[in-house]
């Protein structure tokens, strides 16, 4: 009987063998500069070479992906081809190295502080758990989850048999109790997919049903060109209808990323910021110590630039680097290509000529490109958000704006006549972790018995964080109960709801005054163009003062409260916002960052 197993394994091994050769004498040929090298671990293809442009090692992933996706067996690719003989620019750390966690001790390390981590913290405190999230940047939201459209997408872009099409719709709707217990807005202003060409409309039946599939919520289908230019007046585009779906709505990225983050933290989770992981020591489990958990192994310990923690079990939600942290504990099946995102928002006095959110794509390009397209967002604040674009890049924390997104950028604002480059009061990018299977990775690892993966989550990643956050809770839950035999019971005290701050501006008069007698800060502007109050700014302070944050940033103040989010920039409140900085936290001004690590604002005094 064991002669015809590993009689069976050999023939699988060859046939993989065979396989592995195949594709590479392909890519050899097509691609002779890239020195491709593939080899099989099991369960993964990995390549190795040097290509020479991004575009390059780009295509040739396309195509391994393409080749090796329905091979039984199959899990990922893990690329590590190099580009320009340049290695990959290396994750940014931050400066602190101290022993502040040295001998501390979690039931659960969630790594990250992006949207995902912070959705899963708050998830996950509903349970008596000791909980520690570690963040190497000096706030939350510092990465994709503060550089996005804030686009809650209503669930139909995916296809229905991957991770992303299953969990959008479903991330769409848990936002609206979100809003109410979280003390975020929201908005839904409905999206239109507009069509390119009258032949678009032969798929409107195939667009109904993958509608269905993906259980996108409200009365969605075919509008004709005069019924969206009614709802859509100022469209400067020929359009020949569109797809019309009620059920897209907008947040604010940051905002929602600190809600969560802040009950998470009332809700007694730990947060750590400018730490960390940077490695983690593995134990061999006792055979047969585990007949209910997949893997061998064991985290037992987390290294951090502040000290080594030990810790129950891992969630790896580090984003772009989430394939890197999978390596720390030898489970990296998947691995990351950055995708960069550029958009401009426009100032709020055009904000009023865009109702709903607008998108032509190219069906062909955009697919290519796993993008939505892009288009025209009204964000939550009153601005229009024209964007994102999307550019393979090598970089993973390379948040410059590019000249050459542009003519992207330019072909979108046309979609509105009303709307205009001279409008833009910023730019900005962001990068998203896309995986070469293009999909989410929602799962507990199959090597490491501790370990869950919420990685690889790329767009609609905001839209559909709580989903994500709700399965990732539940595989912990398992793999917790598993190991130490006993139930995870719940609290009898979590408390699902949190008091946004005031916002003065969103007041009625004599809300605003009642609050100005009580607390004559409150009547005090210092962001001119948001009309932020003293008060309000004061009020961020404490916030970030309570989540754990020890250096309070500019931007971490403007994040929470818009102060210095206008068209000036901050040019005028920026030095009053630093002096309630210093004064809150006692941090002399000198020392006060923008967005922490050197970018200090002021030089010295004089
Ligand atoms: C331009 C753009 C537009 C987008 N628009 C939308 C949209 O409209 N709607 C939508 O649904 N989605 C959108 N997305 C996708 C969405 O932003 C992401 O899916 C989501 O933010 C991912 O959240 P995350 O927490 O996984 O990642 P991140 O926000 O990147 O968080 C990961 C965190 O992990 C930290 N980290 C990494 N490694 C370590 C380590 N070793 N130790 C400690 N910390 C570590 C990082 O510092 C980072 O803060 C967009 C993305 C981009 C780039």
């Amino acid at each position: 009987m064991a002669v015809v197993k590993q009689g069976k394994v050999d023939m699988k091994t060859n046939r993989i063998s065979q396989r592995i050769q195949k594709t590479q004498n392909y890519l050899e040929k097509k691609y002779p500069r890239s020195k491709i090298q593939l080899s099989w671990d099991g369960r993964s293809v990995h390549a190795e070479g040097d290509s020479p442009t991004v575009s390059e090692r780009h295509e040739i992933g396309v195509f391994i992906v393409k080749k090796w996706h329905s091979i039984r067996g199959y899990k990922g690719l893990v690329n590590d081809m190099t580009v320009g003989s340049k290695t990959e620019p290396s994750m940014k750390l931050p400066d602190v190295q101290d022993s502040l966690l040295d001998n501390k001790a979690f039931d659960v390390v969630i790594i990250g502080g992006g949207v995902i981590g912070c959705a899963i913290a708050r998830e996950l405190s509903r349970y008596k758990l000791n909980i520690a999230v570690l963040e190497k940047e000096c706030d939350v939201a510092m990465q994709a989850s503060g550089r996005n459209d804030g686009m809650i997408h209503p669930g139909f872009a995916d296809n229905p048999s991957t991770i992303k099409g299953r969990l959008n719709s479903r991330g769409n709707r848990l936002y609206h109790r979100l809003d109410k217990e979280l003390g975020f807005e929201t908005k839904w202003p409905g999206s239109y997919f507009l069509f390119k060409s009258r032949l678009l409309r032969l798929a409107v039946p195939y667009m109904n049903w993958r509608a269905k599939r993906n259980n996108v919520d409200g009365t969605v289908g075919y509008h004709s060109a005069r019924c969206i230019v009614k709802a859509e007046p100022h469209l400067g585009i020929q359009q020949h209808g569109g797809y019309w779906m009620p059920s897209a709505g907008v947040a604010s990225p940051f905002r929602v990323t600190v809600a969560f983050a802040e009950n998470a933290q009332a809700n007694g989770v730990h947060f750590y910021f400018e730490t960390a992981v940077t490695g983690m020591d593995m134990v061999r489990l006792p055979s047969g110590r585990e007949p209910k958990l997949p893997g061998s192994v064991r985290i037992s310990a987390v290294h951090t630039n502040r000290g080594t923690i030990r810790t129950g079990l891992v969630i790896n939600a580090a984003g772009v680097w989430s394939d890197k942290v999978a390596g720390f504990a030898g489970d990296r099946f998947f691995s990351i290509h950055p995708r960069k995102g550029m958009d401009m928002i426009l100032d709020k006095k055009v904000g009023v000529f865009l109702k709903t959110i607008v998108g032509m794509p190219d069906l062909l390009s955009s697919s290519k490109k796993h993008s939505k397209g892009g288009g025209l967002i009204p964000c939550i604040e009153g601005n229009a958000l024209v964007g994102p674009t999307a550019r393979e890049v090598y970089d993973r924390e390379d948040y410059s704006t590019d000249v050459c997104d542009m003519p992207q950028l330019e072909h979108q604002i046309k979609m509105n006549f009303c709307l205009n480059l001279q409008d833009v009061i910023a730019y900005y990018s962001g990068i998203r972790a896309a995986d070469w299977e293009e999909d989410f990775i929602v799962e507990g690892s199959e090597k490491v018995s501790n370990l869950v993966h919420a990685a690889a989550i790329q767009s609609p990643g905001f839209a559909s964080a709580p989903a994500i956050a709700q399965d990732i809770v539940k595989i912990c839950i398992q793999r917790i109960q598993s190991f130490s035999g006993c139930p995870v019971l719940e609290k009898n005290f979590f408390r699902p709801v949190r008091r946004a701050l005031p916002e003065l501006s969103k007041m009625e008069d004599d809300e605003r005054n009642e609050l100005i007698a009580g607390d004559p800060s409150y009547g005090k502007i210092v962001c001119r163009c948001e009309q932020i109050s003293e008060g309000e700014i004061r009020d961020a302070v404490r916030s970030c003062i309570r989540l754990g944050m020890k250096k309070v940033t500019v931007d971490a103040v403007k994040r929470r409260c818009r102060a210095g989010a206008g068209r000036c920039h901050g040019g005028f409140c920026r030095p009053r916002v630093m002096e309630i900085i210093s004064r809150e936290t006692g941090v002399p001004m000198t020392e006060i960052t923008q967005k922490g690590g050197l970018s200090l604002v002021l030089g010295g005094t004089v």
